[in-house]
């Protein structure tokens, strides 16, 4: 048995158990990995909410994690018994627990200059990361971009990716203190969007041609506003919805700049073994170089994973979140 937290049911943070699960051993294909962290994405509150549905109930929710490799089942290749490795994985989660099972070909030698918390912390918004600004809208030198929720744990790194690459960032914030956390992170036009029209002071930063690109991770609040501060034939990659979902679009809403939609996932860019290895590679690059720094502003014992999300939905963290078991 281990520790583990589970959703009996679909609700808000009090319907998350700290309780003893069964491991079980790794079948063919899979690896046994003992956590030494945990980290918290907002993907863990769709899951919890419903609006992801889980396999079934009750449920250990949780999409990503690093600690050691214990044991191997039959016919795995990628990693062996003692491996240092994070991931994260593609659904159904499972990560909330001291240690799981899962598919072996999710997980990926964690440098030995990488340590598990920070490899918990940046696997799955760093690779996000990755694919957003050199698959989804692949970014030059020069360009100026929108980027929604620039001080959170996606928020942070992409800023100071962006920068490392030599663009300009705009970065929506809730408030003055997330303003200047997203500024030393290179977000070189904070925007609080509580107080000010982004779509207005993103067209005077850019002369009324509006960027390229907007990340928006917001969802509903913020589509109109990311329409509007698009350039002509400018993509909007609509990548979360942490106001909640867009329900319903009229595609006839792109034809006024002949604009890109696109609903990118890290799953859907990351399916393959290669395209992972590629995508986990250049963050590690990124990190080891000095230019991303991993910023772990929150920690929390796995069994307070409740309290967790309640900050996390209550806007109140900045940067990267884990969890300890
Ligand atoms: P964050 O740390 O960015 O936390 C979410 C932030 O969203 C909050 O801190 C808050 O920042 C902002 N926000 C704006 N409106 C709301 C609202 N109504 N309720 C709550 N928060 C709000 O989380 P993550 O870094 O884990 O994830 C960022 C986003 O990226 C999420 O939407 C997530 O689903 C998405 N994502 C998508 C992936 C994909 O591949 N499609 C992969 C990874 C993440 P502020 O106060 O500054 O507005």
């Amino acid at each position: 048995m281990v520790k583990a937290v589970r959703m009996h049911e679909a609700g808000g943070p009090e319907v998350l158990h700290y309780e003893d699960v069964a491991l079980p051993d790794p079948g063919p294909g899979e690896a046994l990995v003992r956590h030494e962290a945990i980290g918290l994405n907002y993907i863990d509150v769709y899951h919890r909410t419903g609006l992801y549905p889980v396999p079934s109930l009750p449920w250990t929710i949780g999409m990503e994690g690093a600690g050691v490799v214990e044991a191997v089942g039959d016919g795995v290749t990628e990693v062996s018994a003692g491996m240092r490795v994070a991931y994260a994985s593609p659904p159904p989660p499972g990560g909330y627990s001291e240690a799981r099972v899962m598919p072996a070909g999710s997980l990926v030698e964690l440098p030995a200059d990488i340590s598990s918390e920070q490899g918990a912390a940046m696997m799955l918004q760093g690779m996000t990361v990755e694919y957003l600004i050199r698959r989804t809208h692949p970014v030059k030198a020069g360009e100026t971009v929108l980027v929604h929720a620039a001080a959170g744990g996606v928020g942070l790194i992409q800023c100071q990716w962006l920068k490392h690459l030599g663009v300009t960032v705009i970065g929506t914030v809730g408030s003055e203190e997330k303003a200047a956390l997203a500024s030393a992170h290179g977000c070189d036009h904070p925007v609080n969007y509580r107080t000010e029209d982004f779509a207005a002071r993103v067209m005077e930063i850019t002369d009324g041609r509006g960027v390229p690109v907007v990340y928006d991770s917001i969802g509903a609040d913020t589509l109109e506003g990311s329409l509007n501060s698009l350039a002509r034939l400018g993509t909007l990659a609509s990548f979360g919805n942490a106001s909640g979902p867009i329900t319903d679009f009229n595609l006839a809403r792109l034809a006024p700049k002949s604009a890109y939609i696109t609903r990118p996932t890290l799953f859907g860019y990351n399916a393959t073994r290669p395209e992972l290895e590629e995508s986990a590679g250049a963050l590690f690059d990124v990190v080891r170089s000095g230019a991303v720094k991993i910023e772990i502003h929150q920690t929390y014992p796995l069994s307070d994973a409740a309290q967790a999300h309640r900050d996390l939905e209550g806007r109140k963290t900045t940067g990267s979140t884990i969890l300890t078991p």
